[in-house]
């Protein structure tokens, strides 16, 4: 979509998502045992703080990567399974979330069952696809495997208006493609293509199991992969897509027609229901011009092939064991480097989290989150942001204008802690007991019907875009504010028994990097309102950009293999979070603790500050999840989180006793924030 969420921590994919169950005990403590003495914190800070929890803690078999954020992940679920185990028994007297949550999570558990009805599910979808006899149909079946949540061709959904967030309108975003991003299609190092032919081979396969011939299913893969080549040739770049002006292009319907005349615009939106709307942001208009030919150039046999492939893999996680572990086989092994799928509980507790996120999330809540949790929170989010204010007011680099302003908008920044205020009603989501892939299509359909019908209406500002067990936390730019889930407000983030530095570093720092986001390279687009409108001076607005350069190639620098490096322009704005977030916990917990310099296992406040912070993302990862990583996350890979904010603090230096010149102690050091 192109909202910008702008989260702490992707997890890379939902096939690779994480856990581990074997690992479950207690709450671990922090962590003096994850610390390598025998490496100097001058030299690797990482391996120093992190050392020894890397070598006791290798990769599970069913995982791309392992660290501190799926060990909470892992405790969540725990608690996810057991509430989910429970509402599943049945019986009268469930009420209506127990029963749809449970009945969810029955459904989707019953693999014999789904592997028992074989095809027979999806085969009305499929017959669909089968009986279309004039491309005039086309728009009519895309807006309905929208509304079941295949994205064939492009995304439709509503969004604030990025220069009027108190407007609710419609939003056209590039889309139809299998692999994760465009540049999968287009690079053409001997691993790209490589991976390249791998996917053709998937996608093969794929159409076999639906009962292709195998000379068609090759052929119709090849179809498959010309067509979302010439799709990733039209759209724009992940780094393009950072920058809010270059995907904000508000026009009517007529100046959108007026990009494809060959797609049957008003049959499509009339198939979705949704309101009537005047305006919609098209967030690339190349894009569509780039649709307009695959909708004039494609025959309606291959636009066949294209939809059956789409339909399939997006419902590939509910369809019978073959197409589960083909899709497993290709997005978890190929791509991540995953050795064996996770446990089937594992994987039904996240679909059920991803569907009725906010039914399975309410009875985690009553679960686990107290007021005292939201309390103490609430009190370090108001110590972080007296110290960003601190920080605005002491920077040498801006003007008083421009402070004034960045005060404005850190004074206009709400919060909302652990869960929604209002949870969302899914009473008109049918939910049954027996029908694991009619539940996720239905659940895709209310998900679509719920976003389509915000346009128009006034913004709804007590709306979370995470669930409350999710191991996370995000700053929205349009509605300037900051949210922090449940699932995050536990240890190794957040103790209720330990010292300030401990918790400065970890959910301090959370707190930090999210209110930060409201100034790196896209936050400090939009004002106090929301409003992407420019509030700087043009003398400030050049400093700024040159320190954020420092900071892109510092982390372009980082390098995760052999000629793969860390893309400084994807990942600056959770470098420039991470750096400022960093900075300002530091200050607010020396606001806190005063000039106290009292040891605790051997270490001062600022050494154990900084520990926790490189605690919170040790961390295991194979190579393949890092070289999928690099290309599409905006988030850097955690050894380098943790480096590139410590080289870039005297701070740290002085909290070690670094000596200038060595590695964790650079010359040239970046300061934004
Ligand atoms: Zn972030």
């Amino acid at each position: 979509m192109s909202k910008i969420a702008i989260a702490l921590s992707l997890t890379v994919c939902a096939l690779s998502a994480q856990t581990n169950a074997s690992r479950v005990s207690g709450p671990p403590r922090f962590d003096l045992t994850a610390i390598d003495k025998s490496v100097d914190p001058c030299v690797d800070f990482y391996r120093y703080a992190c050392g020894s929890w890397i070598k006791s803690n290798p990769i599970p078999p069913d995982q791309a990567m392992w660290g501190r954020f799926n060990e909470l992940a892992d405790r969540n679920r725990d608690i996810l399974h057991e509430i989910l185990e429970q509402s599943a028994k049945g019986g009268a007297g469930r009420d209506t979330t127990t029963q749809k949550i449970g009945d969810y999570y029955a459904a989707c558990m019953d693999e014999k069952a789904i592997d028992a009805k074989a095809l027979a599910p999806l085969e009305p979808e499929l017959a669909r696809i089968r009986n279309l006899n004039d491309k005039a149909q086309l728009a009519g079946e895309i807006a309905h495997l929208h509304s079941a949540g295949v994205w064939a061709l492009f995304t439709f959904s509503s969004g604030q208006d990025f220069k009027d967030s108190n407007a609710v309108i419609a939003q056209f975003d590039q889309g139809g493609l299998g692999l994760p991003d465009r540049d999968y299609y287009l690079k053409d190092d001997p691993k790209s293509v490589e991976l390249r032919q791998k996917y053709v081979a998937h996608v093969a396969r794929m159409m076999e199991l639906a009962g292709e011939k195998p000379d068609r299913a090759k052929a119709g893969a090849d179809t498959v992969m010309k067509f979302e080549t010439a799709l990733a040739k039209g759209s724009l770049d992940l780094v393009s897509r950072r920058d809010p002006e270059k995907v904000y292009h508000k026009m009517g319907k007529p100046e959108l027609a007026a990009l494809s005349r060959a797609f049957r615009w008003n049959e499509y939106f009339a198939a979705t229901r949704a309101p009537s709307f005047d305006a919609i942001n098209v967030s690339y208009p190349e894009f569509v011009k780039t649709m307009d030919s695959a909708v004039e150039g494609t025959s309606l046999a291959d636009w066949k092939t294209y939809l059956t492939w789409q339909l399939l893999h997006g419902s590939a996680l509910m369809l019978p064991t073959p197409f589960v572990q083909e899709n497993f086989d290709f997005f978890g092994k190929t791509l991540n480097g995953t050795e064996t799928m996770r446990p089937r509980w594992k994987r039904c507790v996240d679909y059920t989290d991803g569907d009725l996120g906010e039914a399975l999330g309410k009875k985690y809540v009553e679960k686990t989150f107290g007021a005292e949790g939201k309390t103490r929170t609430l009190k370090m989010v108001d110590a972080l942001e007296k110290a960003l204010g601190e920080d605005i007011d002491k920077l040498d680099w801006m003007t008083p204008a421009t402070k004034q302003q960045a005060m404005v908008k850190l004074k206009a920044i709400t919060n909302k802690i652990g869960y929604p205020d209002r949870w969302r009603d899914y009473s008109s989501l049918a939910i049954k007991p027996d029908d694991a892939l009619g539940n996720s299509l239905r659940a895709n359909e209310f998900e679509f019907h719920r976003q389509l019908n915000k346009i128009g209406q006034p913004v709804d500002r007590l709306e979370w875009s995470m669930t409350p067990p999710t191991v996370n936390a995000y700053y929205d730019p349009q509605m300037n504010n900051i949210n922090f889930p449940a699932g995050i407000l536990q240890p190794p983030f957040f103790y209720n028994n330990v010292d300030d530095a401990v918790n400065f570093g970890g959910i301090g720092m959370v707190i930090g990097h999210e209110l930060t986001h409201g100034f790196d390279d896209q936050g400090s687009q939009f004002d106090a309102h929301g409003n992407l409108k420019n509030w700087w001076t043009p003398k400030d607005s050049e400093e700024f950009h040159q320190r954020e350069a420092c900071i892109a190639d510092e982390y372009g620098g980082f390098s995760v293999a052999p000629g793969v490096f860390v893309n400084g322009k994807l990942t600056l704005g959770e470098n420039t979070a991470d750096n400022g977030g960093a900075r300002v916990a530091l200050m607010a917990l020396l606001n806190t603790i005063g000039s106290s310099t009292s040891k605790i296992d051997g270490y001062t406040p600022e050494q154990r500050f900084f520990l926790s912070f490189g605690q919170i993302w040790c961390e295991n990862a194979r190579p393949e999840a890092l070289r999928n990583l690099v290309l599409t996350d905006p988030h850097t890979p955690p050894e380098f989180r943790v480096k590139g904010v410590v080289e870039n603090m005297p701070e740290f230096q002085k909290a070690f006793s670094c000596k200038p010149g060595q590695p964790m102690a650079p010359v040239h050091a970046c300061h934004v924030w």
